[in-house]
C-alpha cells in the first residue's frame, strides 16, 4: 500500500470528479451564500459526498462478519478423474485462480481476532465451467446435524437481547440441550479454537459431498485441506495477551505474510467412500457432527491450494464477496447432509441480503465463462446479453439447457412418508464416542490439561450451578469420564459418573 502511494505520489494528479465524472468543483469547501453561510441545497457534489458516505456500509453478514481473504491458484496434484469429471480437477498441473476468505464466526467486525472460536475457511473457485464454492471451517465437524437449530444455535453464541452482551451462559445452555454439538465443542474448547494465525490452521469441507465421474460413477467425499506451515496454536493466556496487542492479529499477519512473499498454501486431500458402503457405514456418514475415521477412509492428496495476491480494495473483494454453498460445477455436488442443504438455500439467499439480486455480478463474485439464463432486472444490474430474449421457450435464440449432458448431481431417495424426524440410527450412532476419541486417543496430555482449564475457565464467566451440572451430566462425563471428573473439579462441582449412566445413548432427536 505504501508503495503504491509514493509511486501515485510521483504521478500528475487526477482532478476530482463527481461519481458522473464531471470535474468536481472543490476538495475543501462547501458551496455557501458568502464565507459563513448557509450552506446552499444547490451544492450537488456535497450532497453526493454525504450521500455515499452514509451508504459506505452494507448489511453485515449475520455471522462469520469478521473475516480477511486473499487471492491464489489452486493447482492438480493427481488424477482424479476416476472419481470426478470436474473440468478443474481433469488434469495434473492444472492450475485455477481462486480466493480464499477466513473468518471468525460470532464476532462483529471491531472484535479481536484471536477469540476463541471456529474459523470460517470459505473457498471459490473460479473455474472454465463455472464458480465452484466450498465454504467450510477450520474443523471437520459442526455443532448440529439439523439447518432448523442453525439460527438458534447462532444466536446463543451472539448478543443477549437486553443487555446486548455476549453470554457464556447462552451458550453452555444451549449446547447442553444440544448433545450432537460436543464433538465440535470438544475442538472448539481445544487450543485449536484459537489458531495462532489463519496459516497455521488446516480447512475442511466438514460437510460430505457428492463427486461423479464421466461414466456417472458417483462416490462420497470429504475435503481436508492440511496447512503446509504446520499446526499452531495460542493458548487460551496468549490468545487473550493477543487482544490487547492487536485486534486484527490475524488479518495482518495474512496480509504481511503475502506482501513479503512468503505465501501460504495447504495440501488438499480427500477422504473418498464408494457410493454403496453409505447405506451400510456403522454410523451414519452424512452426520455432519462425526468424522469418517481415517483408517476407514485413509486421506488421499489431490491439490495445493496456495495464496499468493492480497486484495487490492478490502471492501470490493472481501466484504462483498459472497460464498453459495449451492455453487457447484458438473461432478460435485450435495450428499443427504440435512446441513449441506439447509445452507445451499441460506447462503446464495445471504448474499442476495447484503448485495442485492445481482451480488454474482460483482467482479470477486463474477465467474470467468459467461452467464446466460432468464433472470432479469433488479438493483444494480450491470450485466446483459444484448437483446437476448428474456423468457423461455422463445423463438429467437436465447439460452437452451442441455439436459443431457448437464443434470442434477442426484442419489436413490427411498424417502417414506414426509415427516420431520432425527436421522434414521445406525448402529453405532452416538453422540459422544468420536469426541472421546479425541480426548483419549488423539489429544496429548498437555493438550487435555489445555482443554480441561479452557472448559472450566468458560464455564466459570457466568454460567449458572444448573446449567453447569447439566453440562456434566449430560455432556463431558458422557464424553469422557476423566474429562467429566476433571471439569467437575475445577469448577468445584460433586456431580459423579455414577449420576450421568442414562447419558450418552444413541443420537440426540
Ligand atoms: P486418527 O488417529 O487417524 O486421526 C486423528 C486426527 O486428529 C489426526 O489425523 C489429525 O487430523 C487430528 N488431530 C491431531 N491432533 C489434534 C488435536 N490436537 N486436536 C484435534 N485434532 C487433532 O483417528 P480417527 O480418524 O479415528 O479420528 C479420531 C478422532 O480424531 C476423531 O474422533 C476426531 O475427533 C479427530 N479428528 C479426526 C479427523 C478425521 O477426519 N478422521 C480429522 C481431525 C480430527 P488433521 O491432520 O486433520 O488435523
Amino acid at each position: 500500500m505504501e508503495k503504491q502511494l509514493s509511486k501515485q505520489r510521483e504521478q500528475k494528479r487526477p482532478i476530482t470528479t463527481t461519481n458522473a465524472g464531471s470535474p468536481a468543483p472543490s476538495d475543501e469547501y462547501s458551496l455557501t451564500a458568502g464565507p459563513d453561510g448557509p450552506v446552499l441545497l444547490q451544492d450537488a457534489y456535497l450532497n453526493e459526498k454525504l450521500a455515499h458516505f452514509v451508504r459506505e456500509r452494507v448489511p453485515d453478514r449475520v455471522y462469520h462478519v469478521k473475516g480477511s481473504g486473499a487471492f491464489g491458484y489452486f493447482e492438480v496434484t493427481e488424477d482424479v478423474s476416476e472419481w470426478t469429471k470436474a473440468a478443474f480437477l481433469n488434469k495434473v498441473g492444472k492450475r485455477t485462480p481462486m480466493l480464499a476468505r477466513f473468518s471468525t464466526v460470532a464476532g462483529e467486525e471491531g472484535y479481536p481476532d484471536t477469540d476463541r472460536d471456529v474459523r470460517g475457511f470459505a473457498l471459490k473457485f473460479y473455474t472454465e465451467e463455472g464458480n465452484y464454492d466450498l465454504v467450510g471451517n477450520d474443523t471437520p465437524v459442526f455443532f448440529m446435524r439439523d439447518p432448523m437449530k442453525f439460527p438458534d444455535f447462532i444466536h446463543s453464541q451472539e448478543r443477549m437481547p437486553d443487555t446486548g452482551l455476549r453470554s457464556n451462559n447462552m451458550q453452555w445452555d444451549y449446547w447442553s440441550l444440544s448433545p450432537e454439538s460436543a464433538h465440535q465443542v470438544t475442538f472448539l474448547m481445544s487450543d485449536r479454537g484459537t489458531p495462532r494465525t489463519y496459516r497455521h490452521m488446516n480447512g475442511y469441507g466438514s460437510s460430505t459431498y457428492l463427486w461423479e465421474n464421466a461414466a456417472g460413477r458417483k462416490v462420497w467425499v470429504k475435503y481436508h485441506f492440511k496447512t503446509e506451515q504446520g499446526i499452531q496454536n495460542f493458548t487460551d493466556a496468549e490468545a487473550k495477551a493477543m487482544y490487547i496487542e492487536d485486534l486484527d492479529y490475524h488479518r495482518r499477519d495474512l496480509n504481511a505474510a503475502i506482501a513479503r512473499k512468503e505465501y501460504p498454501s495447504w495440501r488438499l486431500e480427500m477422504q473418498i467412500m464408494p457410493y454403496e458402503d453409505a447405506a451400510n457405514y456403522r454410523f451414519n456418514p452424512f452426520d455432519i457432527t462425526k468424522v469418517w475415521p481415517h483408517k476407514d477412509y485413509p486421506t488421499i492428496p489431490i491439490g495445493r491450494m496456495v495464496l499468493d495476491r492480497n486484495p487490492e480494495n478490502f471492501f470490493a473483494q472481501i466484504v462483498q464477496a459472497g460464498f453459495e454453498v449451492s455453487n457447484f460445477v458438473p461432478g460435485i455436488g450435495p450428499s443427504p447432509d440435512k446441513m449441506v442443504l439447509g445452507r445451499m438455500f441460506a447462503y446464495g439467499d445471504s448474499q442476495r441480503y447484503r448485495n442485492g439480486a445481482n451480488s454474482d455480478q460483482l467482479p470477486v463474485n463474477r465467474p470467468l465463462n459467461e452467464v446466460h439464463n432468464y433472470n432479469k432486472d433488479g438493483q444494480m444490474r450491470f450485466r446483459y446479453n444484448d437483446s437476448q430474449p428474456v423468457y423461455a421457450p422463445n423463438s429467437y435464440g436465447g439460452p437452451q439447457a442441455d439436459p443431457q449432458r448437464y443434470h442434477d448431481p442426484g442419489w436413490l431417495v427411498e424417502a417414506g412418508e414426509i415427516m420431520r424426524s432425527a436421522y434414521t440410527l445406525h448402529a453405532e450412532d452416538n453422540d459422544f464416542v468420536q469426541p472421546g476419541n479425541l480426548y483419549r486417543n488423539v489429544l496429548s496430555e498437555t493438550d487435555r490439561e489445555h482443554l480441561v482449564n479452557n472448559i472450566v475457565t468458560h464455564m466459570s464467566q457466568g454460567v449458572e450451578r444448573s446449567i453447569q451440572e447439566r453440562a456434566l451430566k449430560n455432556y463431558w462425563y458422557p464424553v469422557d469420564p476423566d474429562l467429566g471428573a476433571r471439569v467437575a473439579k475445577g469448577l468445584g462441582l460433586t456431580i459423579t459418573p455414577e449420576s450421568t449412566k442414562s447419558a450418552g445413548k444413541g443420537q440426540s432427536k
